[in-house]
């Protein structure tokens, strides 16, 4: 009895956040409004070196983003400023990170818990909440090589991104903010499993003569295709387009 019920309540709290992100997808991509997009940090590491490279970021450091996304808006027609971005400080803790695995209940129940920890921390804070919530966790170069993955919650409209605590590091962090930013609107990766974009929609020019090597990454395919099977990351997002497939994901279409 107490298990049905507990089932019942998992079921409707899901169906609410279903309902709930079906609105938001059509709030947030109707482009009548720029969307407030607001970044937080978080000392993912706790070391001392990422410390300092938070106390170094302020608005402009993520100003590279707002322009891309704008400009790139207004290739497709948009005729307002897409987005707005600031820079909303660091954070104490952060969200819950994403499972290693790929279970799917796993999964589900991460989403919900870093929903409701997003909700929370939204209640009890005094600055201005965005329409969009991206929460950049750093690490230090010195002591982390991989970093796990980043997720931006179709829908959910916040994000967690996992990025490099340095300088170096700067023009590829902004690629995945703004890579995840995308998803929370709905768009879709556009690569396979072996990492390589996929064509014809994950790729910035696929009707270029010669095809490779490309020149620029289309930002949901994530990398720029060298050859049928290389492909290397782009440096910053001077090397990125959002390409027509993504656009339209995303409601870009010029009326
Ligand atoms: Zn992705």
């Amino acid at each position: 009895m107490r298990k049905n019920l507990r089932y019942l309540i998992l079921l409707l709290i899901l169906l609410f956040v279903v309902v709930n992100e079906t609105l938001n997808k059509t709030r947030s991509t109707s482009w009548e409004n720029p969307l407030w997009v607001r970044i937080y940090a978080v000392n993912g590491d706790g070391r001392e070196a990422t410390e300092k490279y938070i106390d170094s970021l302020k608005t402009d450091s993520f100003k590279t983003i707002e322009k891309f996304v704008n400009l790139e808006a207004r290739r497709y027609g948009i005729k307002i400023d897409a987005i707005d971005v600031e820079y909303n400080g660091h954070l104490q803790s952060g969200p819950p990170q994403p499972p290693n695995g790929q279970s799917l209940l796993g999964n589900i129940w991460w989403s919900l818990k870093f929903r409701a920890w997003a909700t929370h921390r939204a209640w009890n804070s005094d600055s201005d909440a965005g329409d969009i919530e991206l929460f950049v966790s750093y690490y230090d170069i010195t002591t982390t090589q991989s970093l796990r993955h980043s997720v931006g919650l179709q829908g959910g409209l916040i994000g967690i991104i996992n990025a490099f605590a340095d300088k170096s590091y700067r023009g590829s962090n902004e690629v995945v903010i703004a890579h995840e930013f995308m998803h929370t609107l709905g768009a879709s990766d556009k690569y396979a499993p072996d990492n390589q974009p996929i064509l014809p929609q994950g790729y910035a020019e696929p009707g270029r003569i010669p095809l490779f090597p490309q020149q620029k990454a289309e930002l949901m395919g994530g990398r720029i295709p060298l050859s049928m099977q290389d492909s290397r990351m782009p440096d910053s997002l001077n090397q990125v387009v959002v390409g027509t497939y993504t656009a339209a994901e995303i409601n870009w279409t010029a009326e």
